[in-house]
């Protein structure tokens, strides 16, 4: 019995040493950070990261476009990984499994929301993969995928199927779910009008989902670059907006759009572009100072205007799998961690063939 406690003990007090890349400003450069994350919980998992994507997420709330920061800050919410180790209560998971971490890492698990699985938007304490004060841990900082490891309780891990392109799945666990859910949400079905406003990271997860739900889909994005490969991969029409002739006829005519735009737009050329009951979806967050600005009184005929939040854990590990199944993954660029800041420039430039994935195994 004594040795058994010792190694209770031994399993439940040892942080666990951890490398990254951090922000020590909002304005400098990421650079290598070593830290600790808290110990494995007789629920938690160890994860080895193997990648992580980068979203314009990253940046925004690196830079404090949203809401002020604390530092050093370790951002990256597309994580995936191998279980490298496991707490004593845990089952889902396997020492060898690959896991996948998304937005994401507690919640409350008892408000109307956390039981209705959409943890998203739980009343009482959700903790986000990173920036974010992880009351279950004593307040410290929770900090993200940027780094060669991730202990999170299992319920916040993602099951990836063991045939699952790794080095492009990590990206499903944000662009992914936050896609998938609204357009799941809003019932596309076979033959929709709808239109998908910013082609990037996430609107290119966006036109798969609806391609595969066999919606007919207008793509909407501010330059020329992308229009071949929006049309390779299903779209029915592409709209570069700086070009006016090519919105021309366009009003009244889509049930429903997606706006994924993560910089200044005007949301109302969209709302005029939906017919009576569309509904204009918007998972795109711009800085604060950009936010959107709807004019009510012009929304029309019955439209309506709703804002997603990525989706509950159920729905991230249906979006794992429906898009394993489907072989639905993102365009992805692999580039060692070193490369980050480069990176972080072209995201914001618009440059990014769609989405980074870093290869952790690069971070020594
Ligand atoms: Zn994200
Ligand atoms: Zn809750």
């Amino acid at each position: 019995m004594a040795v058994l406690s010792i190694n209770c003990f031994a399993q439940t007090s040892e942080r666990i040493p951890t490398k990254g890349y951090a922000l020590y400003t909002a304005d400098g450069d990421l650079k290598p950070y070593e830290f600790t994350r808290h110990e494995i919980g007789e629920n938690d998992i160890l994860i080895e990261t193997l990648y992580c994507g980068v979203c314009h997420s990253d940046i925004h709330q690196g830079r404090n476009d949203w809401s002020p920061q604390t530092y050093p800050l370790v951002v990256g919410h597309e994580i995936v990984g191998k279980v490298i180790k496991t707490g004593a209560k845990v089952t889902k998971f396997q020492v060898g499994d690959y896991a996948g971490v998304g937005c994401m890492v507690n919640s409350c698990r008892h408000c109307e929301y956390c039981e209705a699985e959409e943890e998203q938007y739980c009343l009482d304490g959700r903790v986000l993969t990173y920036g974010n004060k992880d009351i279950y841990h004593g307040g410290e900082l929770s900090q993200g995928g940027y780094s060669n490891n991730m202990v999170v309780d299992e319920h916040f891990a993602v099951i990836i199927p063991q045939n699952a392109d790794i080095e492009k799945v990590a990206p499903l666990m944000c662009a992914g779910v936050t896609t998938y859910s609204p357009i799941m949400h809003a019932g596309i079905k076979r033959g929709d009008k709808i239109g998908i406003a910013g082609f990037g990271g996430l609107g290119h997860m966006a036109l798969q989902y609806a391609v595969a739900l066999g919606a007919k889909v207008t793509v909407f994005d501010i330059t020329d670059e992308k229009r071949d490969e929006a049309l390779a991969m299903g779209a029915i029409n592409y709209v570069k907006v700086r070009n006016q002739e090519e919105l021309k006829g366009l009003n009244n005519t889509l049930c429903f759009i997606l706006s994924t735009i993560p910089s200044a737009y005007d949301p109302m050329l969209y709302v005029n572009m939906l017919k009576v009951d569309g509904e204009l979806a918007v998972v795109g967050l711009p800085a604060a100072k950009d936010a959107p600005k709807l004019t009510v009184t012009a929304l029309g005929g019955r439209r309506k205007v709703w804002f997603s939040v990525i989706g509950g854990m159920k729905e991230t590990q249906e979006t794992v799998d429906y898009s394993v199944k489907n072989g639905i993954y993102p365009k992805v660029e692999i580039i060692p961690i070193q490369q980050i800041n480069e990176a972080w420039k072209n995201v914001v430039d618009g440059k990014v063939h769609f989405r980074y994935v870093i290869d952790m195994q690069s971070l020594k």
